[in-house]
Order: C-alpha cells, then sequence, then structure tokens
C-alpha cells in the first residue's frame, strides 16, 4: 500500500469487539489486571496510544515507535544511554532546545560539528562519541547533510546515528531506509499538524535499543497521554493532503522572496542555487513548507513580523496556520553563541499552511513591498 492508503487504512482498535471505525481515547490511568491483560497502568502502556505507534511505525518504515509528551523528552530519553561523561556528536544548526539539553541538562559531553562537512564529521567521530544527533534539511538554515555517507561514518566508528525528521516528517523523508539508527520526531509539528497537541515520538528497528528507550520512558514518566495521542492519530490522518498542499505552497512563496529587492537570500531546498538542492532530492521528496528568509534590512523583518496579517508571529512550525518567527530572539534563543553568530542578519523563518497560496503571496508581497518604497525614498 502506498503511503497516502496507509495513513487512513489501518486498524483503529485491535481487539475490540463492537468494530469501531475511529480509534477510543482509552481515558484511564489503570486496567483490572488479569492473566494474558496487555495492560495495567497508561503511564507503561495504554491502547490508544499503541494504535498511534503502530501507525507512526509504520509510515517511517521502523519496527516499532514510542510517543512522548514532548519531542524534547523522545531526544532526552534516546539520549538516556549515553554515560555520563561519554561524547555525543551534534549538528551546528540544531534546534535550540536540543543543543540546551545536551549541553546544559544531561551529563554527557557534546561537540557540535558542521555535519555538511564530512571531514570534519570523521574527525569528531575518530575522538570517540556514542551518539551523533543530526537535522537533515537543519533548522534554520536548511543545510543539507548526506544521510547515506553520515550512516556509513557512523557505523565505521560503532556510533548511533539519530536524525531529528521534524522538519519533514515521513511524507516527506524517511532517513531509516538510508540506514540510521533512530529517528526522532517533535510530532507537535507536522504530525499532529494543528498546533494543539504537544508530543514526540522515537522510532527505529533495533528492538533491544528501543526496549531501552521504552525502560526510560516508564520510568521518567514521559509518555504521551491518551487524548493527546487520539488527537494525534486524528491528524495524522491528513498529513499528506495539508504537506502537499503547505509544501507546494512554500516553493512559490520560496521563488517570490528570491525575487524580492527586499530580500537579501532564501533558505530553501526547492531552490536550485541552495547548497544541497541536489542531496536533498536525491533522499527526500519534499522540500518541505518551512522557509528561511534573510531580508536586506531590519525594516524587512520588522514588516514581516508585524505587517503580514496572515502570519502570526509564533514559535513552532507545521500547523494548518501560517506563521513567522524570528530565530534569533526565539527558536533558537538558548542555542549555543557558535550557533548563533552563524545566522545572517535580519533572518526571518515562516511556515507555511493551508491558506490559499495567492492570499499568502499577496500578504507577504504587500508586507515587503512596504519596506523597498521606504528603502528607495531615503
Ligand atoms: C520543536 C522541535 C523540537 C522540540 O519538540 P517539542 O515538541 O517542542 O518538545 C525538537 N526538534 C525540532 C527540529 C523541533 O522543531
Amino acid at each position: 500500500m502506498k503511503f497516502e492508503t496507509r495513513l487512513v487504512q489501518f486498524d483503529p482498535c485491535p481487539g475490540d469487539p463492537h468494530r469501531p471505525s475511529a480509534t477510543p481515547i482509552y481515558q484511564t490511568s489503570t486496567f483490572e489486571i488479569r492473566e494474558g491483560g496487555a495492560y495495567d497502568y497508561t503511564r507503561s502502556g495504554n491502547p490508544t496510544r499503541t494504535v498511534l505507534e503502530a501507525q507512526l511505525a509504520h509510515l517511517e518504515g521502523g519496527r516499532r515507535a514510542l510517543c512522548f509528551a514532548s519531542g524534547m523528552a523522545a531526544i532526552s530519553a534516546v539520549a538516556r544511554f549515553v554515560q555520563p561523561g561519554e561524547r555525543i556528536v551534534a549538528g551546528l544548526d540544531l534546534y535550540g532546545g536540543t543543543s540546551r539539553l545536551l549541553s546544559q541538562v544531561l551529563p554527557v559531553r557534546v561537540e557540535h560539528v558542521d555535519t555538511t562537512d564530512l571531514a570534519a564529521v570523521e574527525r569528531a567521530l575518530g575522538r570517540g562519541a556514542r551518539l551523533m544527533i543530526v537535522e537533515t534539511p537543519s533548522n534554520p538554515l536548511m543545510r543539507i547533510s548526506d544521510l547515506r555517507a553520515l550512516v556509513a561514518l557512523c557505523h565505521r566508528y560503532e556510533t548511533r546515528l539519530a536524525v531529528d525528521n521534524s522538519l519533514l516528517s515521513p511524507w516527506g523523508q524517511r532517513p531509516l531506509e538510508f540506514g540510521v539508527d533512530v529517528v526522532i520526531h517533535s510530532a507537535t509539528k507536522h504530525l499532529a499538524g494543528h498546533g494543539d497537541v504537544t508530543g514526540g515520538v522515537v522510532i527505529g528497528n533495533d528492538e533491544a535499543f528501543l526496549e531501552r528507550v521504552a525502560f526510560v520512558r516508564n520510568a521518567e514518566g514521559t509518555a504521551l497521554a491518551p487524548f493527546e495521542s487520539w488527537l494525534l492519530l486524528r491528524g495524522l490522518q491528513t498529513l499528506s493532503i495539508r504537506q502537499e498542499r503547505a509544501c507546494a505552497t512554500a516553493c512559490t512563496v520560496a521563488r517570490m522572496f528570491q525575487d524580492h529587492p527586499a530580500v537579501e537570500r532564501v533558505f530553501h531546498p526547492s531552490l536550485e542555487r541552495h547548497a544541497g538542492h541536489a542531496l536533498h532530492h536525491e533522499q527526500a521528496s519534499s522540500a518541505g513548507s518551512v522557509i528561511s528568509v534573510a531580508l536586506r534590512s531590519r525594516e524587512g523583518v520588522d514588516a514581516l513580523l508585524t505587517q503580514a496579517r496572515l502570519f502570526t508571529t509564533t514559535v513552532s512550525f507545521g500547523s494548518v496556520h501560517s506563521s513567522v518567527s524570528e530565530p534569533v530572539s526565539m527558536s533558537h534563543a538558548s542555542a549555543p553563541k557558535r550557533l548563533r553568530s552563524l545566522l545572517p542578519h535580519h533572518l526571518v523563518r515562516l511556515s507555511i499552511g493551508l491558506e490559499d497560496p495567492d492570499d499568502l503571496i499577496e500578504d507577504l508581497t504587500r508586507a515587503l513591498d512596504s519596506v523597498a518604497v521606504t528603502a528607495g525614498q531615503t
């Protein structure tokens, strides 16, 4: 079955004699203990969550998925297998919260490397690392890392490779198919898709490792609650149709930005001049619906933040509504100094939603045109 069919064709409630057509919310903390009973306590297991996990594993092409209360909880549970003092190699423009977790909370050593530079990756792995965490495209600079090459290097140095696939979702990219060990998502973004759930997921093929992650989740109490699981399952069913629309609009918006005089540079893998454009399309089927734009002036930033009426200023991405943010002061405020110094001045990140593409273009052009006119006058 194709991806789109699998999104909606699944058993919503295995073993239920009433055969409901939608998965019920098992809003209970305990289950009567019985011989052969699969559940006892919702922190450890819940049928609504089980259906969601089976779906996510299937869609991402993994054997098992584990859902968490947030993307950060998912990343944290994966990183727990790294012992105190051992090393993690992490991408450079990683989500700010991930960098903060690795450097300020977990008792591990972290080395940030530019994962588009394979020689630098090899040097870092050569110093010994238990885990490598990568985002491709990275966020907000949309830098593309070579998944096949990273898999080969990590396996040579016996380092587990985790890819945070939040930006594209399994609709756009499936890193496990390239041999990546673990995929992580902030399900808060495209998977849930409606800006109303916080969640995370870990997916992989190594049963022993996932059993260990499940153990950590149960011990720390970070599993996704039944109602959130249900919301996520509901949102997930329209993933492909949402993504198709949002990504197509994003490509149009990226080209509009590229041609606008108020814009210095556009970061979106759909653009032929984007570094890694060809590589990206070898390993992904979509350029995604998030675009970063470096404006020529502070006025340009302010115009997008305050004058684009259809773009609410919020962190996050992947919702049905379009939004705009300034990474330096918002999503990446907690990122290491070295990364923040890499970000161009006047950088804005947009998440494209499901509004009419013409309305979005008109809204953005009107905001940007006000800047170009002012600049021309002074
Ligand atoms: C949002 C995000 C996270 C964190 O997920 P939460 O659900 O907010 O905890 C991690 N990685 C990436 C790439 C994200 O965009």
